[in-house]
């Protein structure tokens, strides 16, 4: 009796776990034609600063409509693109497409100071990565400073030799990085020596606690006098709502970046969203 119903939720459990496998490796395969067949998309998140309301730069995010599955989160398709080493190609294809939208704002002028791109600690494994970006500017015309990196602290966890090369080759070049979700790692303040950062974006989770929760306000105080003191420029992303902003405000953040502001758009609807702010004089 009790042996008859340990096989049967060994076998359902070995069941839903071959469902998970299958489901996976569907939604792997979903994801390689995804990239072949152009089903992805970059929506653009507004950033701004405080001190005058001017744009800063917007941030690149990857969206992905599948025909049936409809939209799939980065949550869900970025850690499997990771293991499944679709993220290089998808790393490269993003690149390429905020260059190209970068270089028709700028034809069409409208100013877009920077366009921010989230790159994977796989992408600076690519020696040919610095080549690449460079081969891009060149192409679209484009000043290098208006290309930001944002990397996060894993960048270095793996102890690839060649990651710390080709950072400060990429570094070389004029390109931004900027270290994202700054906080939530490991190492943040031996890193920020070694990485040639120019900007800290501090993780959103302490943004959504800073009303009520003192250890975030320290913490995010913190961030504020590390970055000032090492001439960073400091971004808090996440902001949802009034009070964040006035706190974030008070505490020195130099830019802000939230659904507060707006979410991530189609390129069509941030310029829409632009015009709005800043209707032609
Ligand atoms: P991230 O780089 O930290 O991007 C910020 C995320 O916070 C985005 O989620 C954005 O939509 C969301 N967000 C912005 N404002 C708010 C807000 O006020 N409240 C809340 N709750 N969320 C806000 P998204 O687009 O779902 O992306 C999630 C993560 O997936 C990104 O976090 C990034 O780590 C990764 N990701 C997205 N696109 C790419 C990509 O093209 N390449 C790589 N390697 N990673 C990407
Ligand atoms: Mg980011
Ligand atoms: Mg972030
Ligand atoms: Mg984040």
């Amino acid at each position: 009796e009790a042996k008859a119903s340990y096989r049967g939720s060994y076998s359902f459990f070995s069941n839903e776990m071959n469902l998970r496998a299958q489901e996976r490796l569907a939604l792997e395969n979903a994801l390689r034609e995804a990239i072949d067949t152009r089903q992805l998309r970059l929506h653009y998140q507004p950033q701004v600063m405080l001190a005058d309301g001017r744009l800063h730069g917007v941030e690149a995010l990857t969206r992905w409509h599948h025909p049936t599955l409809g939209e799939v989160s980065p949550a869900r398709f970025i850690p499997l693109a990771e293991e499944s080493g679709l993220i290089g190609g998808l790393g490269l294809w993003v690149l390429e497409e905020a260059c190209r939208q970068l270089a028709d704002w700028q034809a069409r002028g409208i100013d877009v100071p920077c366009v921010a791109v989230n790159l994977s600690p796989t992408n600076f494994h690519n020696v040919e990565l610095p080549q690449f970006i460079s081969a891009l500017l060149t192409r679209y015309s484009l000043a290098p400073a208006r290309l930001v990196l944002e990397i996060t602290e894993n960048v270095l966890l793996d102890g690839n030799a060649s990651t710390l090369n080709i950072i400060h080759e990429v570094h070389a070049l004029g390109v931004k990085l900027s270290m994202d979700d700054f906080g939530t790692g490991y190492s943040s303040l031996s890193y920020l020596r070694r990485l040639p950062v120019s900007e800290l974006k501090l993780d959103k989770s302490f943004v959504h606690d800073l009303h009520n929760d003192q250890t975030a306000q320290t913490l995010s105080e913190a961030v504020i006098r590390i970055g000032e003191s090492l001439d960073l420029v400091v971004v808090a992303e996440g902001v949802e709502n009034e009070i964040q902003l006035n706190l974030l405000r008070q505490q020195g953040f130099h830019v802000i970046q939230g659904f507060y502001l707006s979410r991530p758009l189609p390129a069509p609807m941030l310029e829409a969203w632009l015009q709005r702010r800043e209707p032609a004089t």
